[in-house]
């Protein structure tokens, strides 16, 4: 795609989150971060060319090798992947803005204890498994509010912002909706939480409508 196609892609894009997002309020305002786990640097450029600062990835590995080759550009990085505890240092590293995968309170204080050691912090979301499915990680929602309260007073070098999650993998729109409604519940109920980040390609604007103020957008911008 030419960057006049891309930028009229982009553009029709912006507009549903408008629409969704004016749906929910006026004062609704939704962050957009471009997934580009299955992205070239190349395409990232073009991206920002167009105006995308955000961006995200899902292994620490692409993280580094990305952000290096954009180094000269001035991007948002975000970490949406799975955490191995053997990446930690690698991440920390980084820098990244946000790290929206924080998906058990044993991994938050091991990476408590490593940001304390390089005495830097990070900001991070926890990440909740609503819909409750063996193929996702992330806390349940029962221990949500528990294991949020427990990383807040335990791990200084970690800023927590709220929450993230992964809509129901259903074509029943009702469980995506209530995967999406009971996230919000939780991000609502817990005190100085300020990003909820849900919605995907697929189901971002029923994501937005239930309250997201982060979507993470991977194949329909970089299609
Ligand atoms: C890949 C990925 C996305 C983007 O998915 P698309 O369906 O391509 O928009 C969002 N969030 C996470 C955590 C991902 O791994």
């Amino acid at each position: 795609m030419d960057l006049i196609d891309r930028k009229l892609h982009l553009d029709k894009v912006i507009e549903r989150i408008e629409f969704a997002r004016v749906c929910v309020n006026q004062h609704h305002i939704v962050k957009t971060v471009a997934i580009s786990k299955y992205s070239k640097s190349e395409d990232i450029k073009d991206l920002y060319e167009i105006g995308v600062r955000a961006f995200g990835e899902n292994k620490v590995q692409d993280l580094e090798t990305k952000s290096k080759e954009l180094e000269e550009l001035p991007l948002e990085w975000h970490f949406v992947g799975s955490l191995q505890k053997n990446k930690i240092n690698k991440l920390i590293a980084l820098d990244p803005y946000l790290c929206h995968s924080l998906d058990s309170l044993e991994l938050a204080l091991a990476l408590d204890q490593r940001l304390e050691a390089s005495s830097t912090t990070m900001n991070a979301l926890l990440q909740i498994n609503s819909a409750n499915e063996t193929t996702k990680s992330g806390v349940s929602k029962e221990e949500a509010k528990d294991i949020y309260q427990q990383i807040s007073e335990s791990c200084k070098n970690i800023n927590l912002k709220g929450v993230m999650s992964i809509g129901a993998h259903s074509e029943d729109e009702k469980l995506i909706r209530k995967s999406f409604q009971d996230t919000y519940k939780i991000y609502d109920s817990l005190d100085q939480a300020t990003i909820c980040s849900m919605g995907m390609s697929g189901d971002f604007e029923e994501a937005i409508r239930c309250g997201s103020n982060m979507v993470r957008l991977g194949s329909i911008l970089f299609k």
